[in-house]
C-alpha cells in the first residue's frame, strides 16, 4: 500500500474529484494522479490556486481537468447536486473523490473554543463532506468500480488536548467514512480513510510554527497510498482508515 509501485497509466480512463486541490497534499494529488492518466476535478476555494494547478496538469501533458472553484463553508445542497449533474452531464460518471480539503482553525483549550469557530469547522471538514458525498453517490455507481476517499487525522483517533473542534471533525470522518463503507459494503463503492501523518505543508507549519520544516515528508513521499486508493489495485479495501507513512 504505502510502497505501492504503479504502473504508468494505472488511472487512465477515470476521473477524480479532489477537494481542496489547490495547495498543500490537496495539489500534489491532484498532480500525481493526472501523471497516473485521470481525468481530475480540481475543487477549492482560491481559483487562481486552482488554475496554477489545471496549468501544471495541462504543461506536463495530462488529461484537461476541470476547475470548480467553492468554499466549503458557504456551500448548499443546491451547489453539491448542481455539480453532481454537470459531472455526470460531461463524465458520464465518477471513478473517485478524494476529500482533502479541511481547516485547522486556530488551537486552543476547549474552555475557550467559541461557537462560531466550531461550527465553521464542523461544516468545512464534515458537513460539507457529508453533503457532497450524498450528492455525488449516484453518480459514483456509474463507475465501474469506485473509491470514496476520507481524509483523517491521528488527533481524529485519539484526542488530543487543544486541538478542539479540528480534532473532533476528523473522529467525525473516521465514523462517517465507516458507516457508508458498511452500508456500502455489497456495492462497486469501496470507502475509506487516509490518516496523512505530519507532512510539510502550511496547516502543518500553522500547528507547528517552530517545528523544522525540513525533517518533515512531503507530500509527494505520501502518494503511494493516494494512487493505491485510487487504483483498482485496492478494489475490496473498504472501511479501513490507513496511515500513509508506515509506523
Ligand atoms: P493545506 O492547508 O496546505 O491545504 C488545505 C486545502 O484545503 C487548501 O487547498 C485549501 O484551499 C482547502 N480549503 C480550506 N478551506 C476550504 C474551504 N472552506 N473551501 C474549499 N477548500 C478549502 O492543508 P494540508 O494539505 O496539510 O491538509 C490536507 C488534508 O490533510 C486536510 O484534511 C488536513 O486536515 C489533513 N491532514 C494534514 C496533515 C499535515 O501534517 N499536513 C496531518 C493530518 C491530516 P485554499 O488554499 O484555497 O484556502
Amino acid at each position: 500500500m504505502q510502497d505501492f509501485q504503479p504502473e504508468a497509466q494505472v488511472l487512465a480512463n477515470k476521473t477524480i474529484l479532489v477537494t481542496g486541490a489547490g495547495d498543500g497534499i490537496g495539489k500534489e494529488a491532484a498532480l500525481t494522479f493526472a501523471r497516473y492518466g485521470a481525468t481530475v476535478i480540481l475543487l477549492g476555494k482560491t481559483t487562481a490556486k486552482l488554475e496554477a494547478v489545471y496549468d501544471a496538469i495541462m504543461a506536463n501533458g495530462g488529461p484537461e481537468p476541470a476547475i470548480v472553484p467553492l468554499d466549503l463553508n458557504g456551500a448548499t445542497k443546491k451547489h453539491y447536486h448542481d455539480m453532481a449533474n454537470t459531472i455526470k452531464a460531461e463524465f458520464g460518471k465518477l471513478d473517485g473523490v478524494l476529500h482533502n480539503a479541511g481547516m485547522l482553525g486556530v488551537l486552543t483549550p476547549f474552555e475557550h473554543i467559541d461557537l462560531e469557530t466550531w461550527q465553521k469547522i464542523m461544516q468545512v471538514n464534515l458537513t460539507s463532506a457529508m453533503l457532497m458525498t450524498q450528492a455525488l453517490l449516484p453518480v459514483m455507481a456509474l463507475a465501474p468500480q469506485a473509491s470514496l476517499v476520507f481524509t483523517s487525522s491521528g488527533v481524529g483517533r485519539r484526542g488530543r488536548a487543544y486541538w478542539g473542534p479540528y480534532s473532533v471533525s476528523k473522529f467525525g470522518t473516521e465514523g462517517m467514512m465507516q458507516l457508508i463503507a458498511d452500508e456500502y459494503e455489497h456495492s462497486t463503492i469501496r470507502t475509506n480513510c487516509i490518516n496523512p501523518g505530519a507532512t510539510r505543508t502550511k496547516m502543518r507549519s500553522a500547528a507547528y510554527p517552530g517545528e523544522n520544516q525540513l525533517s518533515l515528508k512531503t507530500p509527494a513521499d505520501l502518494m503511494p497510498l493516494y494512487l493505491y486508493l485510487m487504483a483498482d489495485a485496492s478494489i475490496g479495501v473498504n472501511g479501513q482508515s490507513l496511515d500513509a507513512q508506515p509506523k
